[in-house]
């Protein structure tokens, strides 16, 4: 299956020449499941949840489409503000390795464009300085403590730290672990929350849940991508580290900056 897909490839990159990637249009058969489907496309179950929303491992039907990447890969729909530099961030990769990717021949991007990010790619600028990665680039709008709640008005205790970022913006997984829940909890709206040894994270507001209850993520993962569900005053990740379910400040267990390129990457730009 996947030699053919790799020969199909070639045949549609060679003809067009164009694109650095083609989208399989997969019609589900009988006995597929989520897992068998990742394993024959050579993709994880999670980048075909990101690709397909609303899809789960349990609601299936013979005779759906859906769209898998080859090779795998994400897209990334680029928002007002932003440039090559800052959406490498997001996806904690390099202009050059994006530019690559979707033959782009000068930085100059326009919003709405849609640009492909190989999994490949994503990662290679992780800050693994300490046990937890930081989940995604973006602006620390809300720290950890008590504080006036933006919505309620009143005094009340902040369990985590608010990430602003743009919707869409990718989550990774700040840790390795069994995602425990997936779903909609009430003021966290769609909401993540993976269990590592002794740690609890969890993720708030997602617009998109790229993960499965009794899943198993790596650290680094795609798990989701940012959004405003629940109680939310405009998109925002709402992350936070529990021990024993006890919430702490994550700050305490993050790399003291988000964005710190790897060895071999230094050089390529960041701070
Ligand atoms: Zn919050």
């Amino acid at each position: 299956m996947r030699r053919w897909l790799l020969v199909l490839w070639l045949f549609v990159s060679i003809t067009y020449g164009l694109s650095s990637y083609f989208l399989v249009h997969y019609k589900i058969q009988k006995n597929d499941t989520l897992y068998s489907i990742s394993l024959d496309f050579g993709v994880s179950p999670s980048l075909i949840l990101d690709w397909n929303p609303g899809l789960t491992p349990w609601n299936l039907k013979v005779g759906q489409i859906i769209i898998i990447p080859q090779p795998p890969g994400y897209m990334y729909t680029v928002q007002k503000g932003d440039n090559l530099d800052i959406i490498a961030k997001r996806f904690f990769t390099t202009p050059v390795l994006i530019k690559e990717a979707n033959h782009l021949t000068s930085d100059i991007i326009y919003v709405g464009q849609k640009l492909f990010i190989p999994e490949s790619a994503i990662g290679k600028a992780f800050n693994d300085e300490k046990f937890f990665i930081w989940p995604v680039y973006g602006t620390i709008s809300s720290g950890y403590g008590w504080r006036i709640h933006p919505i309620t008005g009143k005094y009340s205790f902040h369990s985590g730290i608010d990430i602003a970022a743009p919707t869409g913006t990718p989550i990774f997984a700040a840790e390795s672990g069994i995602v425990e829940f997936a779903g909609v909890n009430g003021g966290y709206g769609l909401m993540v929350k993976i269990k590592s040894s002794s740690y609890e994270h969890v993720y708030g507001h997602l617009s998109q849940i790229d993960v499965y209850e009794g899943q198993y993520v790596k650290k680094g993962q795609l798990i989701g991508r940012v959004g405003s569900t629940g109680l939310s005053t405009g998109p925002h990740l709402h992350f936070e580290i529990r021990v024993r379910e006890k919430a702490v400040n994550p700050l305490n267990y993050l790399p003291s900056k988000i964005w710190v390129l790897k060895k071999e990457l230094v050089g390529a730009g960041g701070e």
